[in-house]
């Protein structure tokens, strides 16, 4: 709860007002072209709870996804909104359809849902939250239904089937998609930056005086011990193949980003410096730079790509002045989804188009 009204005063501070809820684009890709003031926000020093580690919807999660058809994308407006952009017609409107409905009770069909979209075996999953924790909610003929016995859940991941969440008292349980059968994992879990990939829960916790710490857990072990792979770390990032993190300790230059295997094993410097917002898909990084210590720095803000074995050179596909900005690589698709000063984008991941398919003031 904590990290998501983080989430939502960084984003209020970015937005206006949505004035409408539909907004329908001429279909026609804008030429790139942002005037916006240049804000600066070290985003290291926030707490990360609500961001995940990665940003590809072929291992989804987040405030965005893809439901084939369409794409589902929370939007703070006063308070968070669900909206829905149709890719056949490329309108984008709010889930909810009624024009009268103001989101904010039980009868609207998104009531509450605030994010953490994902997709299971072909059903839509979100986080309804109510007060301090929620409940994870499922689409079910066009309205969020929760599903029984999530209350107190924090953030929810899937793999293999299988729904894991964190509650709000820092206790990791999994939930069979019926809902029925949930157990507890572990107690006391690590629960910034985290995530359930491979058969592991991973998570970031407080390191004295040098970081973070990124720990996982073994769920498939019958004894769920928290094992720290990598010690004094800033933040991370993940693909689902490595893990691709800056130090914090003084012998690590500041900003250059290196990565290990999903064990913490095989270190290796990588030709990226200044980035903790990463995007993958299945050949390219796609990243952000912000270099906080020096503003001027010349490659700031923009997003670049590089092949992920690094046999290219990176290639600036999108310049913004903005130093927050999420963006998701959209899977099997050309396009990244970007925020970018609460403007909503498809960004084509050549370069070549952009597509704003919500204005923050439309
Ligand atoms: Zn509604």
């Amino acid at each position: 709860m904590k990290a998501l009204v983080c989430f939502v005063l960084l984003t209020a501070s970015f937005l206006l007002l949505l004035s409408c809820t539909i907004y329908i684009d001429d279909g026609i890709f804008d030429d790139i072209d942002i005037n916006i003031t240049m804000q600066v926000t070290n985003v290291e020093d926030i707490p990360l709870m609500y961001i995940l580690p990665h940003t590809m919807t072929g291992i989804p999660g987040g405030t965005f996804c893809d439901t084939g058809s369409s794409l589902l994308f929370a939007v703070f407006d006063q308070r968070i909104v669900l909206y829905e952009y149709y890719k056949e017609t490329g309108i984008t409107d709010t889930f909810c359809k009624d024009a009268v409905c103001q989101h904010n009770t039980r009868s609207c069909v998104a009531y509450s849902i605030v994010g953490n979209l994902i997709t299971v075996d072909g059903e839509i999953y979100a986080l309804r939250e109510i007060g301090y924790g929620g409940n994870i909610a499922k689409l079910v003929d066009g309205r969020f239904v929760d599903v029984e016995n999530t209350d107190g859940v924090q953030m929810f991941f899937s793999w293999d089937s299988v729904l894991y969440a964190i509650t709000t008292d820092g206790t990791l349980m999994s939930f069979n998609l019926s809902g029925n059968d949930h157990r507890i994992i572990a107690t006391e879990v690590p629960i910034s930056m985290s995530w359930v990939y491979g058969g592991y829960y991973y998570g970031l916790e407080a390191d004295i005086d040098l970081g973070y710490a990124l720990s996982r857990i073994n769920l498939l072990d019958s004894i769920h011990e928290i094992e720290t792979i990598i010690p004094n770390i800033r933040t991370y990032r993940t693909d689902g193949k490595y893990i691709y993190l800056t130090f914090s300790s003084r012998e690590h230059e500041h900003g250059q980003l290196y990565r290990t295997d999903m064990a913490g094993d095989n270190l290796t410097e990588i030709p990226i410096m200044h980035t903790y917002r990463m995007a993958f898909d299945d050949d390219y990084i796609y990243y952000h730079i912000s270099n906080m210590l020096d503003i001027t720095y010349e490659n700031n803000k923009h997003i670049y790509r590089i092949k992920n074995d690094f046999s290219s050179e990176p290639e600036l596909i999108y310049q913004t002045k903005n130093s927050w900005i999420t963006m998701y690589a959209i899977y099997k698709s050309d396009y990244l989804f970007v925020i970018d000063d609460s403007d909503y984008w498809l960004i084509s991941k050549d370069g070549t188009k952009s597509h704003r398919i919500l204005p923050f003031a439309s």
